[in-house]
């Protein structure tokens, strides 16, 4: 079966003291519910208070709520300045690592391959990947959504067992929603979900059916419940929305 997980992906916001102070608002409001995964993506410097603040105000740990990282590298350690690898970050205390995110995409020049070498990297830490795709306006309005985002699953998923490839969870992101206001209808998001899932079907048949599907691109709290309701939407994947435990607890409610 599979989860229903709302993410928070935080990108290049909220350091160590900031994310202890969002974990206290967030903790003191968080109510766990059985039926969804809650996992936070804050930067890997933020990762420790991260996991210090995921605490009841009695220290119990707060069920149902995981953290994963932005990016790893591709190898497990070496001379790679700057960049921290898969076997790090679980070591730190994630369970999930994002790839693939049009961010890095776009403004970090990250290929298919290296996304494939990530998702690969990631399964080999203990990590479950989390492989985000989606189309531009440009080849949205070429109508090439379709070819795109199953060439980029492709692609992304070519070095993982069967087995990992039921574990992993993708996230369907239009680059034109994110950030920019602009949401796929609940609609829109079911119908490239459901093409997803296909493809799915065609690497690992039936088993398909338990790959959850994220949707992200400008989700809030006003427009989650509609696109949770959607047919073949498994969960959120959530930026600017996340960034304050008001708003991300209103999310985590939907
Ligand atoms: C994202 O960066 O993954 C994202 C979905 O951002 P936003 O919600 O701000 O559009």
């Amino acid at each position: 079966m599979r989860r229903r997980i709302l993410a928070a992906n935080w990108k290049m916001n909220h350091g160590p003291t900031a994310t202890t102070g969002f974990m206290r608002d967030f903790a003191a409001g968080y109510t766990e519910r059985p039926d969804r995964d809650v996992v936070l993506f804050p930067p890997a410097v933020s990762i420790a208070a991260a996991r210090a603040g995921s605490r009841r105000p009695d220290g119990t740990p707060l069920a149902g709520v995981a953290l994963g990282v932005q990016n790893i590298h591709w190898e497990d350690r070496g001379a790679f300045t700057g960049a921290i690898s898969g076997p790090m970050a679980r070591d730190a205390g994630a369970d999930y690592v994002l790839v693939g995110h049009s961010e890095r995409r776009q403004l970090f020049g990250e290929t298919d391959e290296q996304c494939a070498a990530k998702c690969a990297a990631a399964e080999r830490a203990g990590l479950t990947p989390v492989l985000c795709l989606g189309e531009t306006l440009a080849q949205r309005e070429r109508d090439e959504t379709a070819w795109v985002v199953v060439g980029q699953l492709r692609a992304g998923l070519s070095a993982l067992t069967q087995q990992e490839l039921t574990t992993s969870v993708i996230a369907y992101e239009p680059v034109w929603a994110i950030g920019t206001g602009r949401t796929a209808t609940p609609a829109d998001a079911s119908e490239i979900h459901r093409i997803l899932r296909s493809a799915l079907r065609d690497l690992i048949g039936d088993r398909a059916e338990d790959v959850s599907i994220l949707y992200g691109g400008s989700a809030t709290a006003a427009n989650a419940a509609d696109l949770l309701r959607a047919p073949d939407v498994d969960g959120l994947l959530v930026g600017g929305a996340s960034l304050t435990a008001a708003s991300w607890l209103s999310i985590c409610a939907a």
